[in-house]
């Protein structure tokens, strides 16, 4: 059983541009590895790809047993939104937000009452190590800090898939080697995580590397 499974996936983008060429990957439950390559290899249209965010031109995508193109838009964004989570390079925290809120609304659509909702976002936060900061805003954060509180908004609904797209991007190498931990804390609890990196001794200290170039997965 795979979470990701990508059969021949193409994309193409106006201006005869294929920024994803005939990719072939399996990723299985539980998993965490690495997408490398450099720019304008695909890395963000493959991710955009397995977040559901976007469908191939030609080639099959199936997430968490569903086949992409067999879902309407509507269904599409359910899957979404109960079975994967995001995290980006920017930490896309709302400015006076306190980080307890923030975290509740990664559970936003899923008909979990408000009551029930910050305290699972309290209980999120104390396990990424936040219990301190439960009312701090983002200016009060430190930028690994931020970044913690996004991927407890990212992980609250227990996601099949976390999808990190350059998490370390913003963030100083300590900061940076903390939420690489996180993300290895989270995937020995059970959730798959890939991550976008451009960190080669990130890359290389993840279990499993999917190496980009020129739209095609070469290793
Ligand atoms: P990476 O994340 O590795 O930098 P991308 O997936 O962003 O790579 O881009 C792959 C290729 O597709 C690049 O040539 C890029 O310019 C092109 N591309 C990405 N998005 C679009 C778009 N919306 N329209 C046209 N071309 C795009
Ligand atoms: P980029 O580095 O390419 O600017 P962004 O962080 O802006 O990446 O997000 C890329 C895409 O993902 C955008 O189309 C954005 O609307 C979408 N997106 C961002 N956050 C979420 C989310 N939590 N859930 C679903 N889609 C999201």
């Amino acid at each position: 059983d795979f979470v990701v499974d990508l059969n021949m996936v193409t994309r193409t983008y106006p201006g005869d541009v294929t920024a994803v060429r005939e990719v072939c990957l399996s990723v299985g439950y539980g998993e965490l590895l690495a997408i490398v390559g450099p720019s304008g290899s695909g890395k963000s249209t493959m991710l955009h790809l397995i977040g559901t965010l976007d469908r191939p031109t030609t080639g099959t995508v199936r997430i968490d047993g569903h086949d992409v193109a067999a879902l309407a838009d509507r269904q599409l964004s359910a899957l979404r939104a109960r079975r994967i989570g995001f995290v980006f390079q920017q930490f896309h925290l709302a400015p006076g937000q306190p980080a307890v809120e923030a975290v509740a609304d990664g559970l936003l659509y899923s008909g979990v009452g408000i009551a029930e909702r910050r305290a699972r976002a309290e209980a999120t936060l104390t396990r990424v190590g936040l219990a301190d900061r439960l009312d701090h805003e983002p200016h009060q954060l430190s930028g690994g800090e931020k970044q913690r509180v996004a991927i407890a908004r990212a992980v609250i609904g227990e996601p099949a898939l976390l999808l990190a797209d350059e998490p370390t991007g913003n963030l100083d190498s300590a900061s940076g080697a903390g939420v690489v931990e996180l993300l290895r804390e989270l995937h020995a609890g059970g959730t798959t995580v890939m991550v976008i990196t451009h960190d080669r001794d990130i890359a290389t200290s993840l279990p499993r590397q999917v190496v980009m170039r020129d739209g095609e997965v070469v290793a």
